[in-house]
């Protein structure tokens, strides 16, 4: 009998991630070839609430390895969890966020299991024979190739904001199969303390709906601060091109692109950003895109829903100003 699917979740500070209930989304669209039940594993979650909502988007059966305090242990530990589920349940597929965790964890299930991957996937459908068929979008988002797999099972990593997140359907209690695995690990995390370049805590940007970025054309660390601000007045995550992270401005965990992470926002700030089709690499699945550059041809604007053609250090203060009066006007309105 198949296995079905089995989908991964991701849990970040106890939560279970966006991504993991788009994953489960794509997998309850998926054809009759890879039906046979749709599971979910989780690895160093709290029981009951990610069962229940991993539950109302689809799952009839959830892995539950380990507890909470498996969350800060190694991807080598998460592994060996999520390998013992596939080798247990048979999995036609096996579909992941394609978040870093996500990534990593596919990448060393497809070596021990020496199955395939396709990584970044924007569409899953079938083959006219009825196989399981991935698209994935290449060079940029100019071409999309096309791949199957030679055999089950399958692996996939999924694109974030691409698939919708399915509706939650009534409170029901999938079928919750508790599973335990060895902790030790050739590295062990002692602690995990935001660093000094991130400053205060802010969403994380695969999750948040406004997203601001720094470029290169802020001209200084300093004018970093400048992006912060407006980050503080939109609740927003703060992006990086890669140009400012290897300029040590900002960390690598805030690099938006080929090489950094995809973003989903409804909304995505692109402050003195070029638009190198690295950067637009990661930010495919924005909804709306405004771009602040003096440089009228600068090839953001391209891509942009709404352009903004001045400096930077003169546009960002100004808005930033605009967004903190609406919200005390709106505060005091409320009073
Ligand atoms: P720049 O290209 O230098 O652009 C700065 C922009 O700011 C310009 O358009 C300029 O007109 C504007 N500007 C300057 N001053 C001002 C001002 N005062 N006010 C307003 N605008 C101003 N890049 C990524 O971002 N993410 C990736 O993941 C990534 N991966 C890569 C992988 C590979 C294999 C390679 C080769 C490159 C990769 N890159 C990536 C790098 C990418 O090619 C670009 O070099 C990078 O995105 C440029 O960053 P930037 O737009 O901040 O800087």
């Amino acid at each position: 009998m198949s296995g079905g699917i089995l989908t991964v979740a991701e849990c970040r500070s106890g939560r279970l991630v966006r991504a993991s209930l788009e994953v489960l989304g794509a997998a309850r669209q998926l054809p009759a070839t890879v039906t046979g039940g749709l599971s979910a594993v989780i690895v160093g979650a709290e029981g009951s609430l990610a069962t229940e909502e991993l539950g109302a988007r689809g799952a009839a059966t959830v892995y539950l390895i380990g507890d909470a305090a498996l969350a800060h242990c190694t991807t080598e530990v998460h592994v060996r969890a999520i390998s013992s589920v596939l080798t247990e349940l048979q999995p036609e597929m096996v579909l992941l966020p394609d978040s870093a965790y996500g990534r990593d964890v596919a990448s060393r299930l497809s070596a021990r299991h020496n199955v395939g991957l396709a990584t970044a996937c924007v569409g899953l459908s079938e083959t006219p024979k009825g196989q399981p068929l991935a698209e994935r979008s290449v060079f940029g988002g100019r071409f999309i190739e096309r791949v199957t797999w030679s055999a089950a099972p399958r692996l996939a990593t999924l694109k974030a904001g691409v698939f919708a997140v399915p509706p939650a359907g009534p409170v029901r209690r999938p079928t919750l199969l508790r599973r335990d695995v060895a902790r030790e690990a050739r590295v062990c995390v002692v602690s995990v303390e935001p660093s000094k370049t991130s400053g205060r805590m802010r969403p994380d940007i695969e999750e948040a709906r406004v997203v601001v970025a720094a470029g290169r054309g802020l001209g200084t660390a300093e004018r970093v601060r400048l992006v912060e601000e407006l980050a503080d007045a939109l609740g927003a995550a703060l992006g990086a091109s890669r140009a400012v992270v290897d300029l040590g401005w900002l960390d690598h965990q805030h690099q938006v692109g080929q090489t950094g992470r995809s973003v989903a926002p409804e909304l995505y700030f692109a402050c003195g950003i070029s638009g190198a089709i690295q950067h637009l690499a990661g930010i495919g699945s924005a909804r709306i895109i405004v771009a602040i550059n003096h440089d009228p041809e600068a090839p953001i604007f391209g891509a942009a829903n709404y352009g903004i053609v001045g400096e930077v250090e003169v546009i960002l203060p100004r808005l930033s100003a605009a967004l903190r009066a609406m919200s005390a006007e709106a505060a005091g309105a409320g009073e």
